[in-house]
Formats: C-alpha cells, structure tokens, sequence
C-alpha cells in the first residue's frame, strides 16, 4: 500500500483534509461500514403501528421481508414522536422477533409445581369460566335497604400501559356489561 493509500485508510486524515470536518460521515467510514446497507433497504413493504409498551404511543414503521419482521423505526408522520423512539421503543422489534417470545399458553395449575402447555382454544374457555364463577359468586342484587345495585364485586379490570384507547373502550364496554365496577388502568400519561 502506498503512503498515499495508507494515509487516506486513517480517518484523521480524511477528518482533516476532505469535506467532513465533523468526522461524522465519510470521514469515519471503513470500508466494511461503505458496504453495508440498511436493514430497511430490501423491505418488501412498511407498515404503519403504535409502540406497544407505553401510553405516549410513538408512531413506529415496521418494515417487513418475507412475511418477517426486518426492522421497527420511528414514524416522522407522528406529530407526537416526529420520528424518535426511546430506547424501549427501539428494541420493539426483539418483542416480536426475539427467541425468548412465549408462543405457547403456559398453564401451572393451583399447587402445581410444573408448568403446562394448554391449546388457546382451552385456555380461553378456562378463564370464561373463571370469570363467570367469579361474577356470580361476588354479585349483589340490593342492599340492606332492598335497593337495586345489581353489580359485581367478584371481578375488577386493571389495565396496564400498552392497551390502546380502542382495547380500553372494548374492555370498559365488556366489564361494566358484565357488572363489574371495578375498571382502572395503569396509564397515566
Ligand atoms: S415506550 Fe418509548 S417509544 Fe414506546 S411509546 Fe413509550 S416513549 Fe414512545
């Protein structure tokens, strides 16, 4: 290698002497790093979604090949995030592509020591039972005084921050059918 070459390898060098003074662009590039393209480049489509983890609610890009999940960016359309994601909201796409994501319904019974794997279908018909039992068990016709109540102390709703104001709505409109007075959340943004 020349001592020209050698010297333009440095990036001091091209720091100094080219047009980024900064050091922030070319400057600072290997030429591993010129070589590289975004994650974003070869998508076959971007889809738009809201950060699940907190009520701020970022606008995030979800960029998808293959039917996979490739990247999650900030959405500048957002006049609310403009494009920034907290770390948190960075990391989203390890929610959904991560090996640690439990895909199955893990059941440990009272007093079980071992978890077990339910079919969803089995699960779901668990907690409507649960739930009805619940009701029924906690519900109050009148009171002392032979007034109507006619509620529910047997079940409460707690909601936590990733719920949206639409899974909100749902789940108030199904709790207060159900009887129940109940229905808090966590998010207080
Ligand atoms: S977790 Fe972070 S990125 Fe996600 S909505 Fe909250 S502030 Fe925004």
């Amino acid at each position: 290698m020349g001592v020209k070459r050698w010297l333009e390898a440095w990036p001091v060098y091209r720091q100094l002497t080219g047009t980024d003074p900064l050091g922030r662009g070319k400057a600072a590039q290997s030429a591993r790093s010129a070589g590289l393209a975004p994650r974003t480049e070869g998508a076959d489509r971007v889809a738009d979604s809201v950060c699940p983890y907190c009520a701020v609610g970022c606008a995030q890009r979800v960029y998808v090949k293959d039917e996979r999940v490739v990247q999650i960016e900030g959405n500048p359309d957002s006049p609310i995030s403009r494009g920034r994601l907290c770390p948190k909201g960075s990391a989203s796409k390890q929610l959904v592509t991560g090996p640690h994501r439990e895909r199955k319904v893990r059941y440990r019974p009272p007093y079980g020591t071992e978890w077990q794997d339910l079919d969803l279908d089995t699960a779901m018909d668990m907690v409507a039972d649960r739930v009805l039992a619940a009701r029924r068990k906690g519900w109050q016709d009148t009171d002392e005084a032979g007034r109507k109540l006619r509620r529910t102390m047997g079940i409460a709703s707690l909601g936590g921050a990733t719920l949206d104001n639409e899974e909100n709505y749902l789940i108030k409109k199904l709790f207060t059918a159900l009887g129940a007075l109940q229905v808090e959340n966590q998010a207080r943004i």
